[in-house]
């Protein structure tokens, strides 16, 4: 057993990206490491996000290709889905990254407290409530304590009629009718797996579009792929309440309207759980909607204390979570750290068809008072779209317009289409590293390839397209 007070250089309140990063950099950097995790060591990206909802994706994905089969001549009979088998491979895979995980954090030797760690004055942590107690130290003391799903009112939680995403991910059979509040990323991400594993589903959004902060161009593609495979989005529209009933429940709607479901996945976001951490004492402040307050170096007003990922008010990704604990140790071990640029960081949503974002859409580039050029090529003209059969979406980049009309400096990436979460990099790069259209225009992409789209769009820019 590890005895009290036993003091390290960081302590990592918190195991999921933003905490693990910061330990394992920490502690490949030689530092002494302390991770308290009141759960699961990889947090809900591991264990409750990214990694289940992609993997969920990727058998609708399947089910969809088999579906679709005979187009290529491949007769596939009729296709089934046995929901046990899925689910049981979905925990497999994260059992497989956990047990990695656990793995490479024992081999750092990264001291793993079980319990909730709370933060006192002097960088003291409690750890307390699992199977652990223990008050321990240390010379510095990152927060990471991520979020939990916001619910709303009149929509009790109660895992079979109203879930989250954290319900979701342990149905054991999928719901017929499925009404999902919300249209941001994770919503569109639940809409498109569940119509393709054959659910009639129902997307409710408040606001007047689906996807917020994506491309004006972008959204009315997944929009009208949503159509085409039978998902009805509403916009504008409030949830008021609902009235279970045998079987199901009824959702009344703002506008006096009502939908008769058999599940509703609510869907609106998630809140940080900065109430977890104590800091009575301590000189961490945390705002009004729950989030530590932070600057770009993520540093909280107590001297030596750090906090990342979902607990702050910046992007809610997982690589987001792990770049701000690298800039977090890089301080802590006395080097130059760079703050994360938030408003050009990658975004992808795993629906079908994917999306995926780095930098300015163009009307945030007018508002921010750039003059601009645009791009946007559409996949019907790219060989390998027409290949694998996928030609739905476009590749649209934003640039500083120069002095001769044609595009400088690339501004934005917005991207739907095939495989786009996997071919955002080059436009991430291009963003961050801000290149121009002509510089880019130099590179080849493979061909035949989807990448190919990109570098078309961009060399449109230049004045010169090839291929249209
Ligand atoms: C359905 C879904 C899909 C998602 N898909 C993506 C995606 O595709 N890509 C992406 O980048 N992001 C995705 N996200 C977001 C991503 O999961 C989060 O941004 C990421 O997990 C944040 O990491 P974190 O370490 O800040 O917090 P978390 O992952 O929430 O981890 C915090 C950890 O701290 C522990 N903890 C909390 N309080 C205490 C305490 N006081 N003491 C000890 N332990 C404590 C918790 O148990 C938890 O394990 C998704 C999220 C959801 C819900």
């Amino acid at each position: 057993m590890v005895p009290t007070a036993e003091h390290f250089d960081v302590v990592v309140i918190g195991g999921g990206p933003g905490g693990y990063a910061a330990a394992l950099y920490g502690a490949a950097a030689g530092l002494r490491v302390a991770m308290i995790e009141k759960d699961k060591v990889g947090g809900t990206c591991l264990h409750r996000g990214c990694i289940p909802a992609k993997e969920l994706l990727e058998t609708a994905s399947v089910f969809r290709s088999v579906g679709d089969a005979e187009r290529f001549g491949v007769k596939a009979g009729g296709a089934e889905l046995d929901f046990g088998v899925t689910m049981a491979r979905k925990q497999q895979v994260v059992d497989q990254l956990h047990k990695g995980l656990s793995g490479l954090v024992k081999s750092r030797k990264i001291t793993v407290f079980a319990g909730t760690g709370t933060l006192g004055p002097d960088h003291a942590v409690t750890v307390s409530g699992g199977d652990e107690t223990a008050e321990i130290t240390g010379d510095h003391v990152v927060l990471a304590a991520g979020s939990v799903a916001r619910t709303i009112g009149g929509f009790e939680v109660d895992g079979s009629i109203v879930l989250t995403s954290d319900e979701v991910f342990e149905l054991s059979e999928l719901p017929k009718r499925v009404a999902v509040i919300g249209g941001g990323a994770i919503g569109c991400e639940f809409a498109s797996m569940m119509a393709d594993l054959g659910c009639e589903v129902t997307v409710l959004e408040a606001l007047p579009q689906i996807l917020p902060g994506v491309d004006a161009d972008v959204v009315p593609v997944v929009r009208k792929a949503f159509k085409d495979r039978g998902i009805t989005v509403r916009t504008g529209v409030q949830v008021t309440g609902h009235d279970p009933h045998q079987g199901g429940t009824t959702v009344r709607l703002g506008d006096g309207e009502t939908l008769d479901v058999e599940a509703v996945v609510v869907s609106v976001g998630r809140r940080p759980l900065s109430e977890s951490l104590g800091l009575d004492g301590t000189g961490v402040k945390v705002d009004e909607r729950g989030f530590v307050v932070v600057d770009e170096y993520c540093r909280t007003g107590e001297d030596g204390v750090f906090a990342v990922g979902d607990l702050i008010a910046t992007p809610g990704l997982a690589h987001v979570a792990f770049a701000e604990a690298i800039v977090a140790v890089k301080q802590i071990l006395g080097e130059t750290a760079v703050p994360v640029d938030h408003a050009k960081v990658a975004w992808c949503i795993y629906c079908h068809p994917e999306v995926a974002f780095a930098g300015y859409s163009e009307a945030a580039a007018k508002e921010a008072g750039y003059e601009v050029v645009t791009s946007k090529h559409r996949w019907a003209g790219n060989s390998r779209a027409l290949i694998i059969g996928e030609t739905d979406g476009i590749v649209k980049v934003i640039a500083e317009k120069r002095p001769d009309g044609t595009g400088g400096r690339v501004l934005g990436v917005h991207m739907a289409g095939p495989w786009v979460t996997e071919q955002l990099g080059q436009g991430y790069l291009a963003v961050n590293w801000e290149a121009t259209v002509a510089e880019i225009a130099h590179f080849i992409q493979p061909h035949p390839s989807l990448s190919e789209n990109f570098g078309e769009t961009v060399l449109t820019l230049t004045g010169r397209g090839l291929h249209g």
